[in-house]
């Protein structure tokens, strides 16, 4: 998206804007591409749940002698339902996220705010697993971006870490600062003490619909799309998501955002310096 935002720059015909359109039309093929394989899965994930919901509704008119039946059938409808209207509402999210315009805001953002709206957003699912959810670091940070996709992001995080933990896990959420280089970054991690993720899965998790075997078989009710999002929302926000993991001891999700705003409030460097 940075190279089709060049387009709209490119006035005089000279050998660099020539080099530009080339950029351009390349970068406008993978996107098209990437918009096929997205309509492709997205009718594919669909097909799953649109068959189950058909299913139950007949099963449920056969089952109309029997209350009980009707009850658990009608439940399992509604599961159902819902399952469907998060994979919609994600797969507009992620769609939107995707496209050359995110549509986020670009205000300043109170990190410890992010993390209250994702750790209360996913309180009742940790209490209702017996997770410890903490809330901790360094307070007081802010960045320039969205801060409703921002929490988006940390929740998905923090609702993986519930779900992939055993009862009684721990989970922790944390803010800090640091400074690679010339830039400041803020980092909010989230780490679990689950169940963790094999090491040739590590790459594959961020992939849309991407599920390792053993979530799937779990049957938790996941989309695949969740560190997708994640992935897409720090890159909106020039930032990036990394992961420590290890099979048995748990997991590291860290999204990493330059601080942008200290950077911008801060003067000019030198007069006249370019
Ligand atoms: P899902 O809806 O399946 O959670 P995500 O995109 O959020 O989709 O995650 C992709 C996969 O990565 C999950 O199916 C799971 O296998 C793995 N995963 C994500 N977070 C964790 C975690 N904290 N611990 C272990 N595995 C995880």
């Amino acid at each position: 998206s940075t190279s089709l935002h060049l387009m709209g720059r490119v006035a005089p015909l000279d050998d660099r804007s020539l080099l530009v359109l080339v950029e351009d039309r390349t970068a406008a093929r993978r996107v098209d591409e990437t918009r096929r394989d997205f309509v492709a899965n997205v009718s594919h994930e669909l097909k799953t749940p649109i068959g189950a919901v058909s299913l139950l509704a007949e099963t449920l008119e056969d089952a109309a002698d029997s209350p009980e039946d009707v009850r658990r059938f009608a439940r399992r409808l509604q599961i159902e339902g819902r399952r469907l209207t998060d994979l919609v509402r994600q797969i507009i999210d992620l769609s939107r996220l995707q496209s050359d315009d995110p549509l986020l805001a670009q205000k300043d953002v109170s990190i410890d705010e992010v993390i209250r709206m994702a750790v209360d957003r996913n309180r009742v699912d940790a209490d209702d697993r017996d997770v410890v959810l903490t809330a901790g670091g360094r307070g007081g940070l802010h960045v320039i971006g969205d801060e409703a996709q921002l929490a988006t992001a940390v929740s998905n995080l923090v609702e993986n870490a519930i779900m992939y933990s055993e009862r009684g896990a721990r989970v922790a959420v944390a803010a800090r600062s640091l400074v690679l280089g010339e830039e400041e970054f803020v980092d909010i991690s989230v780490s679990d003490n689950g169940i963790g993720i094999p090491e040739e899965e590590v790459q594959r998790i961020f992939e849309r619909f991407y599920r390792v075997d053993y979530a799937r078989s779990r049957d938790n009710g996941g989309t695949g799309l969740g560190l997708s999002i994640v992935k897409h929302i720090a890159a909106a926000h020039g930032g990036y998501v990394h992961v420590w993991s290890k099979p048995g001891q748990g997991s590291t999700f860290t999204v990493r955002i330059p601080q942008h705003s200290t950077r911008e409030a801060a003067p000019e460097p030198g007069a006249g310096g370019t």
